[in-house]
């Protein structure tokens, strides 16, 4: 591509000074030069006010160096997300949280997947779990995470059950879980009890302890010997959120 004249480009724009916010920006540019991308960061002060933040939006839409934009969440509270995120080009929205794009991963028919739970699909694929016929549990039910995962699981045939934080019996249904996706920020909240022998369980959250240490939701020590097959956290579902990012990226850059 790049000896036809265009390289890849990502904008990552970043508001306020969220330290967790600024590592993943940070991963985020280091990938991009590993693999070759051309990227663009813009860090916004905490004032940035919601119009400013639309008009690099809206500049970004026209750059034509530039085939996706990504506006790292989450935002300060006196900005609204809906309202940016839903101003984004389509085209250029390689995170997937567009209407347009939420709305054809329902249907099936994407351009774009949402980085976190494609990148779990792939590291499924990658293992070779079978899902056809398969009871997935899927803790959480936020749009970033545990709605797309579901769709994502039910287009390759699974029985897909999606808990909340008002779920009866979250143990139980876990319990019957063959591919277990747990994703509540809380941390080592899922032990042995909740899983069953020989399950997948995929360990989506990342939380630091007071220690410092970061840690999943699942209590990986605890549940690990029982699994088929368990995501580390760290070095398990982060990575590949990033590794499907840049895959948007040159998807959108072919496309545009
Ligand atoms: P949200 O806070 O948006 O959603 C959490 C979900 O968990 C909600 O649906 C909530 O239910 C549910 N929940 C909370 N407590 C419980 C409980 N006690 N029992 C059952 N369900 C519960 O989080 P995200 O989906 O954005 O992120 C989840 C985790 O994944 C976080 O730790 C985040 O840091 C991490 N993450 C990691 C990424 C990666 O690349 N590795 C990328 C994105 C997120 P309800 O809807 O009822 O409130």
């Amino acid at each position: 591509m790049k000896e036809a004249g265009k390289t890849p480009g990502l904008a990552v724009i970043i508001v306020g000074d969220n330290p967790a916010s600024r590592v993943y920006v940070n991963n985020k540019k280091k990938t991009c030069a590993e693999i070759g991308m051309y990227s663009e960061e813009y860090a916004l002060p905490e004032e940035t006010t919601q119009d400013e933040l639309l008009e690099l939006v809206n500049t970004l839409n026209k750059k034509a160096d530039i085939h996706g934009i990504l506006v790292q969440l989450p935002l300060p509270g006196h900005i609204d997300e809906k309202t940016v995120l839903n101003a984004i080009l389509p085209e250029k929205d390689v995170d997937a949280f567009h209407p347009v794009n939420v709305g054809k991963i329902m249907i099936g028919d994407f351009d774009f997947l949402p980085c976190t739970p494609a990148g779990i699909m792939e590291l499924i694929a990658e293992s070779g779990i079978e899902l056809e016929g398969k009871n997935c549990v899927v803790v959480g039910r936020s749009n970033i995470v545990g709605k797309p995962m579901a769709m994502l699981l039910l287009h390759k045939n699974a029985t897909v059950t999606i808990c909340h934080s008002k779920t009866k019996n979250l143990k139980e249904i876990c319990k019957t879980a063959d591919v277990l996706v747990v994703a509540v920020g809380r941390a080592q909240m899922i032990n042995d009890e909740y899983v069953k022998d020989g399950a997948v369980v995929i360990d989506v959250g990342m939380n630091r302890l007071e220690d410092k240490k970061l840690v999943g939701d699942v209590d990986f020590d605890s549940v690990a010997p029982h699994t088929a097959a368990i995501t580390p956290v760290p070095g398990g579902v982060g990575p590949m959120t990033i590794v499907t990012l840049m895959k948007n990226t040159l998807t959108a850059a072919k496309k545009l």
